[in-house]
């Protein structure tokens, strides 16, 4: 199928069997532009595209042919068992931060606190709070057209998250929380991976920090015992060869540890704080 190939008059089968892109995608894109669910797909799939559906899928392939990322084309993207809401404003949330996900489910006290740092599309804080419904989960950003998506994404799950716009800790009250999470912008100024696939097309400040890709970690773990309770945990999302870098910027902390996520690459590191 050639991407000027008329797709009217094709069936679900036709346009999968010949579309540019590989199968999952052109499932997601195929479901979204018609409304149809993935079982949908494969009981109709004699059903024939009409001119309206055509031009929607049409445009989605184009798009998608020309680098956007698939969740941005159906505008939703699944973390944790929930499907949330992502527009460009936010990070696309990915599957190695499950991880921070899980750590954090099982290291919080019973009615603990949570403090989610540069929550982008609340998929972190969602998560969590959906997991663990006696947890006070707060979350900050420092760009309102995010914290407009995660409040949307809370919504939509019926959980409740105190949102706050601010500059890492900069625009909190005095108080501590039994946990403190953050997958920060952690890429390095110039990376190369910046400028190739889905990165090129998400919010830059949610990806690097300009800088040598420690600089938010850095102020992360430095303003924590601020805000950490007695003994709490700091959480952290870091790149793959930064779990050394990030752990000596624990020192003097307790229990400091990484942690490898699904493709065995260290991921997360956390430690704990005597305040
Ligand atoms: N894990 C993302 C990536 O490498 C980066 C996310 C981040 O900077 N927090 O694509």
């Amino acid at each position: 199928m050639s991407d000027s190939a008329p797709l009217a008059g094709r069936s679900l089968a036709q346009v999968l069997a010949q579309s540019p892109l590989d199968p999952l995608e052109t499932r997601i894109l195929l479901g979204h532009a018609l409304g149809l669910s993935r079982v949908q797909l494969i009981t109709r799939a004699d059903r024939l595209l009409d001119a309206g559906e055509a031009a929607r899928l049409q445009q989605l392939f184009a798009r998608r042919l020309a680098g956007e990322p698939v969740a941005y084309l159906t505008g939703e993207r699944e973390f944790y068992g929930l499907d949330f809401k992502v527009t460009p404003a936010v990070l696309i949330p990915r599957p190695d931060t499950e991880l921070l996900v899980e750590l954090v489910c099982a290291r919080l006290p019973r009615g603990g606190s949570v403090l989610d740092l540069g929550t982008g599309s609340g998929a972190i804080a969602v998560a969590i709070a959906h997991a663990r419904p006696d947890a006070q989960v707060s979350a900050l950003d420092a760009s309102a057209a995010a914290l407009d998506v995660a409040r949307f994404n809370a919504a939509r799950h019926d959980v409740r998250v105190d949102f706050l716009q601010s500059d890492w800790y900069a625009g909190l009250a005095s108080q501590r929380y039994s946990m403190i999470v953050a997958n920060p912008p952690y890429i390095v100024a110039g990376d190369s991976h910046l400028s190739q696939g889905d990165l090129r097309f998400e919010p830059v400040d949610a990806l690097t920090d300009h800088a040598d890709g420690l600089s938010a970690l850095r102020a992360i773990v430095a303003g924590a015992p601020g805000f950490l309770a007695e003994g709490g945990w700091l959480l952290m999302e870091h790149g793959y060869d930064q779990a050394a870098p990030v752990r000596a910027l624990l020192q003097g902390w307790s229990q400091v540890e990484s942690w490898r996520d699904l493709a065995g690459i260290e991921r997360v590191t956390g430690a704990t704080r005597r305040v």
